[in-house]
């Protein structure tokens, strides 16, 4: 192809070539009548007939209307003796691929604003249904600001539309291009991937994938990419988790857009080498973050390049990070499969990947069920089902509520009457406590369980297993598996909408994930210590987290957006719970309080101080005008949030008390203790109206369904059960 340099196309003289690509060249224009620079982008491909000149424009009218701060403008397009271009702004500093150093690994501080904005720049297209399809370091282009500009959107598929250039253009960037679009059918998450690529390349210096245009287009279907820390043993496991996750060979179990990658990006980078989250939101455009200090050191001074780790202890950046299942058997360990399986660093083989089975049905989360962390146990997952021995088959239930089941038998016969001795409304029949079904899908203790909102027809169960268990009400048949968590799970809560559940634990993270798909949609990694709480705000936007790093945080459950922080506990939080008009959050600790502060600002309202031991569980009345709060020092207590004044102590329960939950009257209360029982009893004066005794040992939590017609139970037996209210 002849240079152009020295021709003029429209206002335009072509002064010299900037670089060419598949499928176009790209020159430095000078404006003949105002002297301006512009790159003149020349399409190598002859458009023939007046349709595909239509459609070109189409779509240039199209790439024109994108105006975002990350986004290179284009500001004029012609066609001009069958010659298409288009006019753009000239990005004098090049391309990522030519300022970033090659073949190296790139630190986190680098790469993390180049993602952030790049990511942000897709955010903005996918909202517009438009899709890139051409995510590579040679569209980001570096701006006069030092940030970065994403350019040719829409291009690959100008190119694909153009009969012969085809092949040639799709090879030119197989490099990056996901499973799904190298089989025609790209996506805003084929986008999403191609940024993780490009992540995974600056983490570790090379493409996971190697080879002429098949093999490395084949590895992209099928080949798991080689686990980062084997390349850069330093990188943390969290961010190996996120970067896997954006590279899932489905789709759908990337993160539901470009923008929850980021945002998990940026929480796994803040949680490398440092004690203290960093700010949560992180600045736009950030000068000299944008590109490596090194490549020109005359702007390193101009724009100091940004430290993460603070004054003057900033830690080596691949100092390995300290993470939980180092030192923990897998859950793949917890199920004693016989045989060996990949470690807990190798993503699913492909041939599990191929067995066909639908991963949708199964649920294997996103997060967990290819990345590498979650690799054991999302392999067994698979091999299991594989086998038709599934999650179905693994409760098991009891014969039903038809037929009393042997366990109800066992429970002991303590009455309504002989305890409360006062009629009320509040009563139980006889029917209460049967056994409706005993779900037996967790392998180890199970801390909480929560009913899905509305209908009641499923509950989800958290549980030292590391996995949340979704399972039908009625039958405990197995509807879902989540395994995102790395460590036990904790806590977990059902947003108010039945979207998603949040759920969090030991390893740290607060994870939001999709509940009819077990796709992860947000990794909040912004506690530095165990988390034992989660609660949705009631418009199902926020979570409040409790930790024991002694604060609550609340933020924007998908973009992680911060709130604010409640600092007021002097040990470690244990409970959560936002009022039902959203406006205030009461958060119960180890420091044996209850602080009440309001969501949106963290400032105390009131701070309750009934309690001679710490305080696992809070919750308000469904009204709002009560909370009830257990402890360890054997009692619940009911109170009112406005004064504090208490209206009952209840003392029925021989031991700490753990989970507890309010009839969706108002009118009970049930409570689950360390002594074995969970007990319902009246709210208003405190008199026990059933006894609960079907569980081995302590009942962790105890939870009413929306109806008020049955109570779904757990504990350490490693079971849930669901029984009738009465
Ligand atoms: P590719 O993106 O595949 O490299 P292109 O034809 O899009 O192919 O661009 C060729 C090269 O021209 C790019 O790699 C980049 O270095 C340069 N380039 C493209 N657009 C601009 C621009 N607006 N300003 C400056 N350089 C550009
Ligand atoms: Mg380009």
């Amino acid at each position: 192809m002849a240079g152009r340099e020295g021709q003029i196309l429209g206002n335009y003289r072509l002064t010299r070539l900037l670089g060419s690509g598949g499928f176009a060249e790209v020159y430095l224009g000078e404006h003949v009548h105002l002297g301006t620079q512009a790159a003149i982008k020349v399409l190598s491909t002859q458009l023939v007939t007046a349709g595909e000149v239509e459609k070109f424009r189409q779509e240039a009218r199209t790439i024109a209307a994108l105006v975002h701060p990350n986004i290179v403008r284009v500001f004029d397009f012609n066609v001009e003796e069958g010659v298409p271009y288009l006019v753009m702004d000239y990005a004098p500093a090049g391309s990522l691929r030519q300022n970033l150093p090659q073949g190296v690994p790139l630190p986190l501080e680098t790469i993390f604003p180049l993602v952030k904005q790049v990511a942000s720049a897709l955010q903005y297209a996918h909202d517009q249904r438009l899709v890139h399809r051409d995510v590579k370091p040679e569209n980001m282009l570096v701006g006069r600001q030092r940030e970065v500009l994403l350019s040719d959107f829409g291009t690959a598929l100008t190119a694909q539309t153009t009969t012969e250039q085809s092949t040639q253009g799709v090879a030119g960037t197989a490099g990056y291009m996901a499973p799904e679009q190298l089989q025609g059918h790209p996506r805003p998450a084929s986008d999403q991937y191609a940024l993780g690529i490009v992540v995974y390349e600056w983490l570790t210096g090379e493409r996971p994938f190697k080879g002429n245009y098949i093999e490395v287009a084949s590895q992209h279907v099928l080949a798991p990419p080689p686990p980062v820390r084997e390349k850069v043993p330093g990188v943390s496991p969290m961010v190996e988790h996120v970067v896997l996750t954006a590279l899932a060979k489905d789709p759908k179990s990337r993160f539901a857009s470009v923008r929850a990658f980021a945002a998990a990006l940026e929480q796994a980078a803040q949680n490398v080498g440092r004690s203290t989250p960093a700010p949560t939101v992180f600045p736009m455009q950030t000068p000299g973050a944008a590109v490596p200090a090194t490549v020109n050191p005359s702007l390193e001074t101009q724009y100091p390049s940004v430290s993460w780790g603070g004054a003057g202890n900033t830690p080596p950046f691949w100092a390995p990070a300290p993470h939980p299942e180092n030192a923990l058997p897998t859950i793949a360990d917890a199920y004693h499969r016989p045989g060996p399986y990949a470690p807990a660093s190798a993503p699913v083989s492909p041939e599990v990947a191929q067995r066909g089975i639908s991963r949708r049905a199964l649920l294997v989360t996103g997060l967990g069920g290819l990345a590498l962390v979650g690799g054991g146990g999302a392999l067994l997952i698979l091999a299991r089902s594989g086998t038709n021995t599934g999650l179905g088959n693994n409760p098991t239930q009891a014969p039903g509520s038809a037929s009393p089941s042997a366990a109800a038998g066992t429970t002991s016969p303590t009455g309504t009457a002989s305890e409360t001795g006062t009629p009320s409304p509040t009563t139980t029949t006889s029917q209460t406590g049967k056994v409706v079904t005993t779900y037996r899908g967790h392998i180890s203790e199970v801390d909480e369980l929560v009913w899905m909102p509305g209908t009641g027809s499923l509950v989800a169960s958290a549980s030292f297993d590391r996995t949340v268990q979704i399972w039908e009400a009625s039958t405990g048949t197995s509807r879902g598996l989540y395994t995102g968590h790395t460590d036990q799970v904790w806590t977990l809560a059902w947003s108010p909408n039945g979207q998603y559940i949040a759920s969090a634990g030991k390893d740290k993270t607060v994870q939001i994930w999709d509940a009819s798909t077990a796709q992860t949609m947000s990794l909040y990694t912004g506690h530095s210590a165990e988390v034992e709480a989660v609660d949705w705000s009631p418009d199902s936007t926020m979570i409040a987290s409790a930790s024991y790093d002694k604060t609550v945080r609340v933020w924007e459950a998908l973009s992680q957006q911060f709130v604010t922080t409640f600092s007021g506990h002097t040990d470690n939080v244990w409970a959560a719970a936002w009022s039902p008009d959203g406006k205030l959050i009461a958060s119960g600790s180890k420091d044996k309080t209850v602080q009440i502060w309001d969501a949106a600002t963290g400032t105390l309202v009131r701070k309750y101080t009934g309690h001679s031991a710490g305080v696992p569980t809070v919750k308000w009345s469904p009204n709002g005008k009560l909370i009830a709060s257990s402890s360890y020092d054997h009692t619940v207590r009911v109170w009112n949030p406005q004064n504090g004044s208490t209206s009952v102590v209840y003392k029925g329960h021989s031991d700490q008390v753990y989970g507890l939950s309010w009839s969706p009257d108002g009118s009970k209360i049930a409570s689950a203790s360390k002594d074995g029982t969970v007990r319902i009893w009246n709210a208003g004066n405190g008199t026990t109206l059933y006894t609960y005794r079907n569980h081995q040992g302590q009942v962790d939590d105890v939870a009413w369904s929306p109806d008020g017609t049955r109570l779904a139970s757990c504990g350490i037996d490693k079971t849930a059960q669901v029984w009738l209210a009465g």
